[in-house]
């Protein structure tokens, strides 16, 4: 169908010569998980990072649940996450049999509003999950400030934000745990795949063990010709290994990260450009402290100036071949968060009042200014057509 071939997505991975290239070298190797390429990766991504270790695992959530059992997060626990996110966030908590607690956000960047965060705290607390939305840090001062006061432990949710940095310093080295997703979504992928950063060695031999049935030994320890094959079963661990061909892929992606994310941040300022003159769009705001890492191009609509509903708009943009988006339904209004936790509408007023305007457009790296300008065109021709002749 023409129309489908034309369609522009609101993400879109983007995978090179080169990458298919080492993908298929990794595959002729001996290990083809477990293998060197796994913690060659990891090195890489703790170079990246400045963080002093990393552990590569098998999705982002797999990264969130192996820090929330490595904080020590226990049934009876609660963690503090914000209420726009996505649900992965909260679930891993409800992985370790803890109540995930939500906390409202910020308008101006859609991140953790540390006071109401704060509000939250009592003497179950166990952890804290901020979000870098969109890839823009969430404020970790605050957080880490709070965090430190109530002896909680700080798990960044840096699905978004590989690549960002704050006060100069990339995101990943500040707290006891911070996590990345390789999700082809997010701005380097390794298909699936995620990772955690540490600067404590402990930490990172526990998560190395969690990931692998808690074992305290990996099979390359084992399975040579020189290796024990005894080994002891500590605590409980899972299967979130990655293979060492999607390490090949994630080691060549990074390689090119800060060429995309250059490429994400001249087209966000092209729209940022575009959105000036336009009232009826409100782009999220960007601290002078940080260098955003651009996963998602977020906008506020302002929907009082215009005829139509955010999900009219979006339908419109849709019928045109745009694959806008909204990122994301609040935690709350999902059935299973309702009727596990008793969470309802009307409890996170600004999560709630943002949900009705908030809109994600097409960013990515091999994104052309021509795609750009015809989502832009097709902004405006719509703004037009919909805008209120009066604003009252
Ligand atoms: C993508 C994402 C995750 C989960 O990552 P997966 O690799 O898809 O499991 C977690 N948190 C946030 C905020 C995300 O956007």
């Amino acid at each position: 169908m023409k129309k489908d071939r034309n369609f522009i997505p609101y993400t879109k991975h983007e995978i090179s010569y080169a990458d298919r290239q080492k993908v298929t070298e990794a595959l002729k190797d001996e290990w083809i998980t477990g293998g060197n390429t796994v913690s060659r990766f990891e090195n890489a991504l703790a170079d990246f990072t400045h963080a002093k270790h990393a552990v590569a695992v098998s999705s982002g959530t797999a990264a969130l649940h192996t820090a929330l059992v490595t904080a020590g997060v226990q049934p009876g626990d609660e963690v503090i996450v914000p209420a726009l996110t996505f649900v992965a966030t909260a679930n891993a908590a409800v992985f370790c049999g803890a109540k995930p607690v939500l906390a409202d956000i910020r308008e101006e960047d859609l991140c953790i509003d540390p006071y109401a965060a704060q509000k939250l705290i009592n003497s179950r607390t166990k952890a804290i999950i901020p979000v870098h939305f969109a890839g823009h840090p969430a404020p970790m001062k605050e957080i880490s400030t709070m965090a430190d006061k109530h002896k909680l432990t700080v798990i960044e949710d840096a699905a978004h934000a590989i690549g960002a940095s704050f006060n100069g310093s990339p995101i990943g080295n500040i707290s006891p745990f911070t996590i990345f997703s390789f999700h082809p979504a997010k701005q380097m992928t390794t298909g699936e795949g995620g990772a955690i950063t540490t600067n404590m060695k402990a930490l990172a031999q526990a998560m190395r063990r969690f990931r692998n049935h808690g074992m305290t030994k990996e099979a390359g320890q084992r399975n040579k010709k020189n290796g024990d094959y005894r080994y002891d079963v500590t605590s409980l661990g899972y299967n979130y290994r990655i293979t060492d061909f999607q390490c090949a892929l994630g080691m060549s992606q990074l390689s090119r990260l800060k060429q995309m994310l250059a490429q994400r941040r001249k087209l966000a300022n092209r729209y940022l450009k575009a959105f000036s003159s336009l009232p009826e769009i409100t782009p999220l705001e960007i601290s002078p402290e940080i260098e955003h890492a651009w996963h998602l191009m977020t906008i506020k609509l302002n929907i009082k100036r215009l005829k139509i509903s955010r999900d009219a708009f979006l339908n419109k943009l849709r019928d045109a071949g745009i694959g806008a988006n909204v990122h994301y339904i609040p935690i709350h209004y999902h059935s299973y968060y309702r009727n596990r936790f008793g969470y309802k509408p009307g409890m996170f007023p600004v999560t709630e009042n943002v949900f009705k305007k908030i809109l994600t457009l097409p960013l990515y790296s091999s994104m052309t200014f021509k795609e750009q300008d015809y989502v832009l065109d097709t902004i405006e021709w719509l703004l037009a057509k919909n805008r209120k002749q009066r604003v009252i």
